[in-house]
This record gives structure tokens, C-alpha cells and sequence, in this order.
């Protein structure tokens, strides 16, 4: 189980991809992180754009029901560009905002399995 200091839970991965999931959530990328998903896709930048950015170019288009593009169904859900994944994606669910904001909390700690809270 993995821990960070001040987060009111552990967390150990359990492949549901419900985290890339989330109705009404997004995926935001950083300029050097489309180019760097572009060029693992073998892609140019115009084209990893017209396929998988929004018009805005900063959030990743979503696949079907809210879905993340990139999620892979399965038994054990995966992302089809785990290695260059943004970083957002890699910090779950350690969010800073989740420690002020009791709300994306409990939506966290509903949505993940592999969350455990610390305090009972
Ligand atoms: S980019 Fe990968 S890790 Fe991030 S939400 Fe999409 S499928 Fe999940």
C-alpha cells in the first residue's frame, strides 16, 4: 500500500479504471506531455491533436461514456499509453486539491477501490 504524508488513505491499484472514468471528469495534458504521447503514437503534434485533444488542446478528448480516449477494457483495466501517461493520471489519488476539498474526498475514496481510509 502506497502513502503519502497527510492523505487520510492508502492506496494500492486495483486495475478498475473507474479513476479514468469519472462522469463529468477530464484529462488535462501539458503542452509537453501531447508531445510526448504524440511521439510514443508515432503521431505528428497535428494529428495526436485532431485525434485526441479537445479544440482547447489542453484535455484529452473522452472516449465512450465519459471514458477516457486511452482506457483499456479488460479484467484488469489498462491505459494504452501507461508509460507516457499525464502527469495528473500518475499522481492519483494523491491530488493536492483532495486534501481541501472534502467533496472531491469522498468522490475519491466512492470511485477508487484500491483507496483505503486511514481513519476508520
Ligand atoms: S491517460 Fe491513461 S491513466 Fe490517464 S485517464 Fe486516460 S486511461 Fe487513465
Amino acid at each position: 500500500m502506497e502513502r503519502q504524508a497527510g492523505f487520510p488513505f492508502a492506496f494500492a491499484c486495483r486495475r478498475s479504471g473507474n479513476c479514468c472514468a469519472i462522469p463529468g471528469g477530464f484529462v488535462r495534458v501539458t503542452a509537453a506531455e501531447a508531445t510526448a504521447i504524440a511521439a510514443h503514437l508515432a503521431l505528428s503534434p497535428a494529428a495526436f491533436a485532431s485525434r485526441y485533444l479537445q479544440p482547447d488542446g489542453q484535455r484529452l478528448k473522452e472516449g465512450l461514456g465519459h471514458r477516457c480516449v486511452f482506457l483499456q477494457d479488460g479484467a484488469e483495466a489498462g491505459c494504452a499509453i501507461y508509460a507516457v501517461r499525464p502527469a495528473k493520471c500518475r499522481a492519483w489519488p494523491f491530488w493536492p486539491e483532495v486534501l481541501t476539498d472534502p467533496g472531491l474526498r469522498r468522490l475519491v475514496e466512492r470511485t477508487c477501490p484500491g483507496v483505503v481510509p486511514l481513519d476508520g
